[in-house]
């Protein structure tokens, strides 16, 4: 087929390839396609991003610094963390073809090392998840030292949640997110890609294949074949094609994050961050250009996707930052607010691969880490979609039942030390003579009552659980899939939500 020569001109009704999605998943797919001379390629997606993650993303191309006690606990597990080792091999040739065309004014990788840091005001868990990237640094034979936080450019906490431990991560730096899509988009346009500036309504079948798909407007793109990467709005585009495709579902992952512009004292040079804790990202900040910094990043599973942003959350972020990286981000200027959803799955891994209406393939499910790993999973796709072996497991086909990686008994404990690392940090308080353990219990009791009353021995993770516990929506949309999954027909109603919940 004849590739439309140009970007922004009249919308094409013919390709090869409609990527539906301009995600940094959609657009490094788009340009891994093109430079295989894949035929007419066209990516659809609106240009301001509404709601989508790659734009809020930090960018951390963060490996070992996103490791928690979870990642190498079991074979799902660690090909799940071996993508983002793979994928972080391919950063430094993806930058030398992006940097031509950025318009930022400075390089497009902000950082080039981490230093993640174990301090006072979290709970066991980050002690845990620090201990558990050490081991995986170790176990990968990768650098890592042992830092005094006070030599960390930048950190400079409240004396109460000072860092006790430090460790230096060389090679796991950032790249400014918001950047790399414009120099992605700007290489698309060169390469012969061609973008269109909508939104896709439903996707278009003629009998059981995906033929292609109908915009906004009405005007229909035929395809050979259509990828959906519309991240956490992926599930719902699909079923517009297939209200029963049998998949895992999705839920949103609302993040908040701040740009900000550093007033006062000595700016950050490197990433700086926690390790992953209280259902989210860990805190960081990321150098972001010339006097800017990013800091990131809260988490909250949501019914629906949006791009509305929680006073709360703004309220946690801002006070974390000022308490825990530096005491001087209180008089930063902010210059911009991000917020994004992150595309979360029932079973927290990806869904790639083919789905059962021949001419449909769908590409989500990443998470926290999907810039840093949409470069290999870029290649992975075009491998696919041109009939060649695929580079990452098939288990992580949409089609699948859920992957188990842990017990009942096992997902209550992590809920636990997930609740209580969210409990210290926020400041919540409880009765002065009330124990930790006695929290803990309080926790425990919640997290084993959400399982009772879902009625399943399916062991999914902390973020979920508290998704499920705390929203009637979400417990009902998990007990109808559990059902399903089941055979069981009847609907449970709700898991109900208690008292002293600091989210
Ligand atoms: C606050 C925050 C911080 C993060 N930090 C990091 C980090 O430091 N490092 C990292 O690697 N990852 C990070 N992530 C995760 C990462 O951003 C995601 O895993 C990844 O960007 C997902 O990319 P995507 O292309 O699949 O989805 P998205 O980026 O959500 O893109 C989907 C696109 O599809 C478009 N779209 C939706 N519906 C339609 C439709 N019907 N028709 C056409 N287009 C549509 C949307 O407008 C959007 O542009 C972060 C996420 C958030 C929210």
């Amino acid at each position: 087929m004849e590739r439309p020569n140009s970007a922004h001109t009249e919308t094409p009704t013919q390709a090869d390839v409609v990527i539906v999605g301009n995600g940094a998943l959609g657009l490094f797919l788009a340009e891994e396609l093109v430079g295989r001379n894949a035929g007419a390629v066209v990516v659809v997606g609106p240009s301001d991003r509404d709601a989508g993650a790659s734009m809020a993303a930090g960018a951390m191309l963060g490996t070992f610094g996103e490791v928690t006690a979870d990642s190498l606990r079991t074979h799902a597990n660690r090909t799940r963390f071996e993508i983002g080792l793979r994928a972080h091999d391919l950063w430094p040739d993806v930058l030398s073809r992006l940097e031509e065309y950025s318009s930022t004014g400075f390089p497009l990788q902000t950082a080039t090392e981490s230093h993640v840091v174990l301090n006072a005001i979290g709970a066991e868990l980050d002690t845990i998840n620090l201990e558990a990237m050490i081991k995986a640094l170790d176990e990968y034979g990768k650098p890592w030292s042992e830092i005094d936080p006070k030599d960390i450019p930048g950190f400079k906490p409240r004396t109460d949640t000072r860092a006790l431990r430090a460790i230096h991560v060389p090679g796991e730096g950032a790249v400014d997110a918001r950047g790399v899509l414009a120099a992605l988009e700007a290489r698309l346009d060169d390469i012969g890609a061609t973008r269109v500036n909508q939104t896709v309504r439903r996707l278009v079948r003629d009998g059981d294949a995906v033929t292609g798909v109908e915009l906004a407007d009405g005007h229909v793109i035929e395809a050979g074949t259509v990828v959906v990467a519309t991240g956490a709005r992926s599930e719902a585009l699909v079923r517009t094609a297939a209200e029963d495709i049998e998949l895992i579902p999705m839920i949103a992952g609302l993040g908040f994050a701040m740009i900000a512009q550093r007033t006062s004292g000595e700016p950050f040079r490197s990433v700086v961050r926690t390790p992953n804790r209280g259902f989210a990202c860990g805190l960081h900040v990321v150098p972001a250009g010339p006097g800017r910094e990013y800091l990131g990043a809260t988490n909250r599973l949501v019914d629906e996707v949006s791009s509305v942003t929680w006073v709360g959350d703004a309220r946690y972020l801002a006070q974390y930052a000022m308490q825990q990286l530096d005491e001087q981000i209180a008089r930063h200027e902010v210059v911009g607010w991000l917020s994004g959803n992150r595309p979360v799955t029932f079973d927290g891994f990806p869904m790639i691969g083919w789905l059962p209406l021949p001419g449909l393939y769908l590409m989500t499910g990443t998470y926290r880490d999907g810039f840093h790993c949409a470069p290999l999973l870029a290649a992975h796709v075009a491998n696919e979609l041109q009939g060649q072996p695929g580079l990452i497991d098939s288990m992580f086909n949409p089609v699948r039942r859920p992957i188990a990686t842990r017990t009942v008994e096992e997902s209550v404990e992590e809920y636990v030390t997930h609740s209580l690392a969210a409990w210290f940090e926020t400041g919540a308080e409880a009765a002065p003579q009330m124990t930790t353990t006695q929290l803990a219990a309080y926790y425990r009791t919640r997290g084993r009552e959400a399982f009772d009353q879902l009625g399943t021995d399916y062991a999914f993770g902390p973020d979920v659980l508290w998704y499920a516990e705390g929203s009637l929506v979400g417990a009902r949309r998990i007990a109808r899939y559990l059902n399903r999954l089941r055979g069981n027909a009847s609907v449970l109603t709700s898991v109900g939500s208690g008292v002293g919940d600091p989210r």
